[in-house]
């Protein structure tokens, strides 16, 4: 294992432009449950009942029911190991930006600036008839809520099955994976569209691609290099000997 992180390590001090690409996975760490893989959410519910716009329309208190109970997990966690190191490698200028499909907002709880979230986040409201949006800093008390200007019912501003992605971070999304030379992609399961094209779309550019996922996905086949391993305790080794590289030129 310690080869394998040397050689993360070597392609991460060389890149010119490190992107990383991240999925639920990279929270599993911090007691946030994934959708898929062994653990995930998607084993006990089904997700077409909870998080589409048609279950919203038929049932908002139960779509409600299930975004407050995730709130809450959420809003207990702490970032992992890898969220940290992430942060660390912007502060040092090496990672560029991080494209996320969680909605946790953990990476930016552990300092990272640039962070591009293609499915919106689990802190923010937007209304289902005006143009109101807001931010929530804790699960609502009384569900579902409603719009303080229009009085209509509030939805969580993410991105249910079924809907577009948020233009703008899209392209952005898109940009940075068209200049990176090198993308880390950590913790997703690389099947739901179009996010998973992000990482397709920088290797087609001939970006080499780092993944880390204790199981096989779609993208392991693109992979320069494959670590199978849990994303924090990766990371937290990884951090360790970055650090010593980084005094050890300094000094
Ligand atoms: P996913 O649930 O489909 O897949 C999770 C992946 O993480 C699996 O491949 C699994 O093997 C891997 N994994 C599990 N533990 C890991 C660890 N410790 N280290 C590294 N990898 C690990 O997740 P996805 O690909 O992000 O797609 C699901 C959708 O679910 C996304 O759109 C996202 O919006 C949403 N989601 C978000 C959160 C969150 O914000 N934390 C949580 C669950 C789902
Ligand atoms: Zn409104």
């Amino acid at each position: 294992m310690d080869e394998l992180v040397e050689m993360v390590i070597k392609y991460i001090l060389t890149s010119k432009h490190l992107v990383a690409f991240t999925g639920a996975g990279v929270s599993a760490e911090s007691g946030v449950p994934t959708f898929r893989g062994s653990n995930g959410l998607w084993k006990r519910f089904k997700p077409e009942e909870l998080a589409t716009p048609e279950a919203f329309r038929m049932d908002p208190l139960r779509v409600w029911e299930w975004y407050k109970w995730r709130m809450k997990i959420i809003s207990h966690a702490k970032p992992n190991p890898a969220h940290y190191a992430l942060a660390k490698l912007e502060k040092l200028g090496i990672l560029k930006c991080i494209i996320t499909q969680n909605v946790d907002g953990l990476h930016q709880k552990a300092g990272s600036q640039n962070v591009i979230e293609l499915h919106g986040s689990i802190w923010r409201v937007k209304c289902t008839r005006c143009n109101y949006k807001g931010k929530v800093e804790k699960p609502p008390e009384k569900i579902p809520p409603k719009c303080p200007k229009c009085n209509s019912l509030l939805r969580p501003d993410v991105v249910w099955f079924g809907e577009p992605l948020p233009q703008r971070e899209w392209s952005k999304a898109v940009s940075e994976a068209l200049k990176c030379d090198v993308m880390l992609v950590i913790g997703t399961s690389g099947v739901v569209m179009p996010a998973a094209l992000i990482p397709r779309i920088a290797w087609e550019n001939r970006a080499k691609i780092i993944e880390i996922n204790p199981e096989d996905t779609p993208i392991s086949h693109i992979a320069y290099i494959k670590v199978s391993e849990a994303a924090g305790k990766f990371f937290s080794n990884l951090i360790n000997l970055i650090d010593k590289h980084v005094t050890s030129k300094q000094n």
